[in-house]
This record gives structure tokens, C-alpha cells and sequence, in this order.
């Protein structure tokens, strides 16, 4: 398929963005579709940690480290108005005490935490704010050519020769010579209309406190012990921009149809906040500026589905990135443009990933749910 041609991409967040990115800009017309709002979901709510080679030892090893490497090229390339910056860091643990002590290990800690071991320097640990980040990718294809619209994607319009379109909730046909499901966990409900695997939901709750200069430049990954004994593994990233993400509390809540409907589990903040005041001084005092809920997309095995669909002539998926999907994003845009408009992909083997290898959920259940 050659340049010049039209990409339909279902899915705003950062997965559909960046395609969109690197179809712009390789002279094609990606028009994204979004439900909700661009970043709205997981792409704008998510630690936006990035790490080189945390994935060594995966199929996923690969496509992590030239991941890496873009979000660097893309930071220097559109002036980085998403505060990608590299850091520092850290694991380790901590009791809950029921109040914040201090000081720790560091001006900012408590001494509830005890630092274990440090897990990454600045050359293999980086950080980017998700939202602006998949924002800005958004507004980069936009600027060379490609477009956004608002919509729910209900099903493909198809001719004798494959996938021509996407067909809006309202009725309207959007054409185009392919089509991209990137809808985050909700492409399980393009399964009502491709052969595609399962693609679940898992929710992560978090909350960003602006800190302003209080906490350094460190991201720390703790294991926190409750004191009704149970653990959560709490990320806590300070971002350029001030502000510092902490989430811990995941559940397997059910998925809502409608990403605006996202809700947080009940306690799940209070939970947090908790934590939080325990851990660190400097958060107890932060003011919240965001308390909130998003799912991360997940697959049978692990693995995202990047790669054409099978026997399905203009059909692309690109999806089910798990905890990875922020750092994935950059190489998975890439190499969706690459296999769209060359036929493959040049910068990796998408063979790991092929949506074929696993199994095509039954549509049939989603209705029964
Ligand atoms: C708590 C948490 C922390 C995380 N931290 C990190 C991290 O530090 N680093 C990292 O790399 N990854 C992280 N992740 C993972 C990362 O956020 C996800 O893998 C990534 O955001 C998935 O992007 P996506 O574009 O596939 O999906 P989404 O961001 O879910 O986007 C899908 C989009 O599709 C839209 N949509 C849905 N249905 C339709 C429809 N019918 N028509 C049109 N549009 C539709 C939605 O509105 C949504 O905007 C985290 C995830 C969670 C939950």
C-alpha cells in the first residue's frame, strides 16, 4: 500500500495516536476515531514510566528498546512538551504505621520506607506526562495531514476485496483504504466484527499531588505492607512538570462500554491517600490535583496484538500493551505504518505479536455479559 492513503484508526490513546503520528509522516491520511477524548483512558492517566531494558528476556525485549530510543527522538524532534526527562530509580519497601514520620532515606520519605537497591539510572529510566505526551502526537499528525474525529466506531464497511470503512453509532461511514482497531481494552467489542483475540481490562487506581520542588527526581517502586497484611506495590514518579503520580490498588472490576462511565472503585482513593500519607511527609502536606481510575489492556498471554488480522484484507490491530503501553507506543506506531503502507514491518519482527498465534474470542459471550 502506498503513501497518500487513508488510514482510519479506531482509538484516540497512545497507541492510536502515535499510528497516526508515523502514517502522517510518511505522506499517508490517518483519521483517528475517538469515542471519549483523545487520552481520555489509560493513555492519560497512566505513570508514563519508561524503562530500556526492563523487558530483557521477553518477546517484548525488542520493541521496549527501540520504544526507548524513540521517546527520545520524539522529545527532541516535536520540543517535548510532555516533560520527557530522564531519572533516577529505586526500589524498596515500607510498613504501614498508621502516620507519616520523618525524615528517611530522604528528605521527602518517611522512615516507614527502606530504599533496596537501585533499579535504574538516567541512562535506562525516563518519564514522560501520558496525556500530554499522547496529546502531542495527536496535534504532530494533525499537522501533517492527518485528522480527528469525534465518533463511536459500531462496525466496518466492507466490499467483495476486504475492509473499506468504519461505521459510526450515528450511521455515517467513515472510508478509508484501511482500517486499525487501537481501542485500548475496549477492542474486545471489535470482535463483533473482526477474528480478533480477547482483549480484558484490568484497573489501576492513582492520584497526582502537586509537589512542586519537594520531591527529586527519582522514581521508586515500593512492595507496602497494610496493616491488615495485605501488599501493594505502589509506583511513585515525580513528573517535569511538579507534580508527582502515585498508584497502587488494581481490582478486576467489569469494564464499562462507555469510557467516560470509568469510575473508581470504592475506598480504592481513600486506600491511597492513606498510603501515601504514611510513605511521605511531602505528599501528606501536597494538595490532590487528580484522583483517578483508567484500565490497561491485556491479553491471554501477555503479549500486545500488533499486526494485520487475519484473512481480513485492510484489517490492523494494535493493542492489549499491558503495563507497557505508554513506553510501547512510540515503536508499535512505527512498525503499524511500516506494515500498513510496506507490507512489513522494518524496525522489528511483529512475528511475537501476530494477532493469528492466539485463539478468536466468541463475540457471542460479550453478549451473554
Ligand atoms: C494505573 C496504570 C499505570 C500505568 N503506567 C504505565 C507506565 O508507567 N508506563 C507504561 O508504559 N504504561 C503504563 N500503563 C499502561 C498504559 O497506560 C496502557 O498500556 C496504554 O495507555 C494503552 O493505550 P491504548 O491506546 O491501547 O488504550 P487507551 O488509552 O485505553 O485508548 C483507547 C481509546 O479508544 C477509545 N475508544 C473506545 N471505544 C471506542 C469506539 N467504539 N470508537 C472510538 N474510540 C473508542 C477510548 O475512548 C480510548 O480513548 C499503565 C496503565 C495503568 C492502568
Amino acid at each position: 500500500m502506498s503513501p497518500g492513503k487513508r488510514i482510519i484508526i479506531c482509538g484516540g490513546g497512545a497507541i492510536g495516536a502515535a499510528t497516526a503520528y508515523f502514517l502522517s509522516r510518511r505522506g499517508a491520511e490517518p483519521i483517528v476515531i475517538e469515542r471519549h477524548e483523545v487520552a481520555g483512558s489509560a493513555s492519560g492517566k497512566s505513570g508514563g514510566f519508561l524503562a530500556l531494558d526492563w523487558c530483557r528476556g521477553s518477546p517484548l525485549d525488542r520493541l521496549a528498546r527501540r520504544s526507548f530510543a524513540l521517546h527520545a527522538e520524539l522529545a527532541d524532534t516535536l520540543g517535548n512538551p510532555w516533560g520527557y526527562r530522564r531519572l533516577d530509580t529505586y526500589g524498596g519497601y515500607a510498613v504501614e504505621n498508621g502516620e507519616a514520620r520523618g525524615p528517611g532515606e530522604r528528605p521527602w520519605l518517611s522512615e516507614a520506607v527502606t530504599l533496596t537497591g537501585r533499579l535504574g539510572s538516567p541512562q535506562t529510566t525516563a518519564i514522560v506526562e501520558p496525556r500530554a505526551f499522547t496529546k502531542g502526537l495527536m496535534a504532530a499528525a494533525e499537522k501533517h495531514g492527518g485528522a480527528l474525529r469525534h465518533g463511536t466506531a459500531v462496525d466496518l464497511m466492507r466490499d467483495k476485496d476486504g475492509v473499506r470503512g468504519v461505521v459510526l453509532e450515528d450511521g455515517e461511514v467513515v472510508e478509508g483504504d484501511a482500517v486499525v482497531i487501537a481501542m485500548g481494552p475496549w477492542s474486545i467489542l471489535a470482535t463483533r466484527w473482526l477474528p480478533l483475540p480477547a482483549v480484558y481490562g484490568y484497573k489501576g487506581h492513582s492520584l497526582i499531588f502537586r509537589t512542586g520542588e519537594a520531591i527529586a527526581a527519582e522514581a521508586l517502586f515500593l512492595e507496602y505492607q497494610e496493616t491488615s497484611g495485605e501488599v501493594l506495590t505502589p509506583e511513585i514518579f515525580p513528573r517535569a512538570d511538579g507534580t508527582t503520580w502515585v498508584c497502587a490498588v488494581s481490582s478486576t472490576e467489569p469494564l464499562p462500554v462507555d469510557p467516560a462511565q470509568v469510575s473508581p472503585d470504592e475506598g480504592a482513593h481513600d486506600r491511597l491517600e492513606a498510603m501515601c500519607r504514611t510513605i511521605s511527609p511531602a505528599l501528606a502536606t501536597a494538595p490532590i490535583t487528580a484522583r483517578q481510575a483508567c484500565f490497561r489492556p491485556v491479553t491471554d498471554d501477555g503479549l500486545p496484538l500488533i499486526g494485520a488480522v487475519p484473512g481480513v484484507d485492510g484489517a490492523f490491530v494494535a493493542t492489549g500493551h499491558s503495563v507497557w503501553g505508554m513506553l510501547n507506543a512510540p515503536a508499535t506506531g512505527e512498525a503499524m505504518a511500516e506494515l500498513i503502507l510496506d507490507g512489513a514491518a522494518q524496525h522489528l519482527d511483529l512475528r511475537p505479536f501476530a494477532p493469528g498465534r492466539l485463539r478468536a474470542f466468541d463475540p457471542a459471550r460479550l453478549r451473554r455479559a
